[in-house]
């Protein structure tokens, strides 16, 4: 059985937890987001973090150059590092890329963002972000072939060999369906996908591929890219995604026994 297991990078997840429950398995690979880190950093080096919502009500970082190399610095850098590390004190190798190593992520950029300002709907050109349109499945094979364990994270490039920054839930879709993976497990710091952003009891348990379209309006803001990386990986052949909280012990054992959001 392949996994594919995503932990968030907003505030409240535990990466941890996630590595001492994957270092028992084999056959998996780790995808990492990291917005918290890269507010961060965005914030100390004087050049804070903005956000963008597209018509749709899909959130996203406004990628200028200097936040495109703020995310350089704090994902591909220290989040993947400090990934890779916590794989080496458990005595398990694993082996670190962003999407620009190997070209293991290729990427169209995005020629302008539409973002909603106040009443208006606004074209924004300085942006440096991506569309994946490959994932390199055997990149990924070769590296657990020599029994390392891939570590995964923004950004991508193209095939110019622009940097782009892309989304790490799209970016662990798409490396799902690259794998043909059995399961997709996207790990935050929420039980799942909730009827009520504020009630975790109002937790949505089981939704058909059918249904996706019909949980859609509760899913907000950053929870929205979540839904739509679950469809996608559902409709490019993995068998189920799961959406479930990186805060309690075993954390992918959980969301694989289905505590969560189960799309299938
Ligand atoms: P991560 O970094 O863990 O990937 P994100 O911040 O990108 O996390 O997405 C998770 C967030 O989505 C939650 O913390 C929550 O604030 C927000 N959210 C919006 N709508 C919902 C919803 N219906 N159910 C759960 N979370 C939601």
């Amino acid at each position: 059985m392949t996994i594919v297991v995503k932990v968030g990078g907003a505030l409240g997840n535990r990466l941890d937890p996630v590595v001492s429950d994957l270092v028992s398995r084999t056959d998996y690979v780790l995808v990492h987001g990291g917005s918290e880190s890269v507010d961060r950093l965005a914030e100390a080096l004087g050049h804070p973090s903005e956000y963008l919502t597209s018509p749709s009500g899909v959130v996203s970082r406004h990628n200028d150059p200097a936040q495109l190399a703020t995310v350089v610095m704090a994902l591909a850098g220290t989040v993947q590092t400090e990934a890779v590390a916590a794989f080496a004190r458990r005595g398990v190798r694993a082996v670190g890329l962003s999407g620009v190593d190997g070209r293991l992520v290729l990427a169209e950029r995005k020629h302008g963002v539409r973002a909603v300002l106040g009443e208006r709907v606004v074209h924004v050109r300085d942006d440096w972000s991506g569309t994946i349109t490959r994932v390199d499945g055997e990149l990924l094979r070769g590296i657990a072939g020599l029994g390392c364990v891939p570590v995964i994270g923004p950004p991508a490039i193209t095939a110019q060999g622009e940097i782009v920054n892309v989304d790490a839930d799209r970016i662990a879709a798409e490396v799902a369906v690259a794998l043909g993976a059995d399961a997709l497990v996207l790990l935050t710091n929420v039980p799942g996908l909730l009827r009520d952003v504020s009630d975790p009891a109002s937790l949505v348990r089981r939704v058909d591929r059918s249904e996706i379209d019909a949980v859609l309006p509760f899913a907000e803001g950053r929870m929205r890219k979540k839904v739509l990386a679950a469809q996608r990986a559902l409709a490019g052949g993995v068998g189920r995604v799961v959406i479930a909280s990186s805060q309690v012990d075993g954390p992918v054992s959980h969301a694989l026994a289905g505590e969560g959001t189960v799309f299938s």
